[in-house]
């Protein structure tokens, strides 16, 4: 019988094959995606490529793109976490090992120290105790060899957990970015909203958060394509970080949204800031990079909500959001507060 071929070799095959079937550039991406799929380890990648082969769907190259940007930084950190988990584990048996060892030649050096303790009881001759005296130096002489071996392991040790640490560090914080555009990712935003919320209410203070939209996102993503498209979200992420620092935190939200979270700040104050970033996305001139075309102006509309007493996330979350569709309805490039909502279509959306 054959040997079974490896389980690696296995998904190899069949990424190549699924890429081949369907006509998919063979790119080392694309690869990386369909080897990952093949694998079966991301349940969701597996469950949106199953609907959409279910569905007839089109792979399309944007398509790819986004799949790739959404799972691989994942799998890929992922895979970093289980290199530094292998990596520490693997150097605590070592230093295990050498403490185990260092315990047994303690232990036996211990033994010499106290049969020539028991020897030197009795009347003995001066040749006797020389010889005695000789093999304690001899035993102490091994120890300290062997003691100064175990300093220069365990320093060694040392030097690579704290390797270890920077690495889980770097992971850390990959894990809490969206990797288009290097702002907070949805999770991130999740946990800081909760903290800056909590922190509100032990202060005293006030907390506001701005929900943005790209307006007319689509129409600019059909006429320039899906790459352009991301350069856009990376302009107006930028614009969010230039006007936002210190304690608040911009996110991407999710597609083309961006929230972005104020402490310490009222409605007014949110407000003006909104308007600030609103009109510095308006002033920015958008090249496209391959040609150096000008593609006209990008703009946003955004909505502003501010904490409320008997408010949780959600619902803070919610009305920033139904604050940004009057913004929408309302013309687009411009921002709508909380108070503009009319109670009748507050409740009516609650
Ligand atoms: P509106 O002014 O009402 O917001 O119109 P819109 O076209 O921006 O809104 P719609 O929700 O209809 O379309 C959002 C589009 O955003 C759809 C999709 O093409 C695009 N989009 C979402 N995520 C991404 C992404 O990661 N990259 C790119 N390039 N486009 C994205
Ligand atoms: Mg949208
Ligand atoms: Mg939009």
């Amino acid at each position: 019988m054959l040997a079974a071929p490896s389980r690696e070799q296995a998904l190899a095959k069949t990424a190549f094959a699924l890429i081949g079937d369907w006509s998919i550039a063979p790119t080392p991406e694309n690869y990386e995606l369909f080897y990952v799929y093949a694998s079966g380890t991301n349940v969701t990648l597996t469950k949106i490529i199953d609907g959409m082969i279910r569905d007839k769907a089109p792979l399309t190259v944007p398509v790819l793109q986004s799949l790739c940007a959404q799972f691989l930084s994942r799998e890929r950190t992922a895979r970093t976490m289980e290199d530094v988990g292998s990596g520490i584990s693997g150097m605590l048996d070592a230093v295990l090992t050498k403490l185990d060892r260092a315990g047994k030649d303690a232990g036996e050096y211990g033994r010499t120290l106290s049969a020539a303790s028991g020897e030197l009881g009795g009347a003995q001759s001066p040749a006797v105790v020389a010889k005695m005296v000789e093999r304690i130096v001899g035993a102490t002489q091994a120890m300290e060899v062997r003691t100064r071996a175990l300093e220069g392991e365990l320093q060694r040790s040392s030097e690579q957990v704290s390797e270890l640490k920077t690495q889980l560090d770097t992971v850390r914080k990959e894990s809490r970015l969206d990797p288009l555009t290097a702002l907070a990712n949805r999770k991130a935003f999740d946990q800081e909203l909760t903290s800056a919320i909590t922190d509100a209410r032990q202060d005293g203070t006030s907390v506001a958060l701005m929900m943005c939209d790209i307006d007319h996102f689509k129409r600019f993503n059909d006429t320039w394509g899906h790459q352009t498209g991301d350069q856009v979200l990376r302009l107006v992420a930028n614009c969010l970080s230039e006007n936002v620092k210190g304690r608040d935190t911009a996110a991407r939200y999710g597609g083309e949204e961006f929230v972005v979270i104020l402490r310490q700040t009222t409605l007014d104050g949110a407000a003006k800031l909104a308007d600030q970033i609103r009109a510095n996305v308006e002033n920015k001139k958008l090249v496209k990079k391959s040609t150096g075309d000008i593609l006209g102006c990008i703009t946003i509309s955004i909505g502003v909500a501010q904490l409320r007493d008997t408010d949780s996330a959600e619902l803070l979350v919610q009305r920033a959001d139904r604050a940004l569709y009057r913004a929408k309805n309302t013309g687009r490039n411009r921002i709508a507060i909380e108070s503009e909502l009319v109670p009748a279509a507050a409740s009516h959306a609650a």
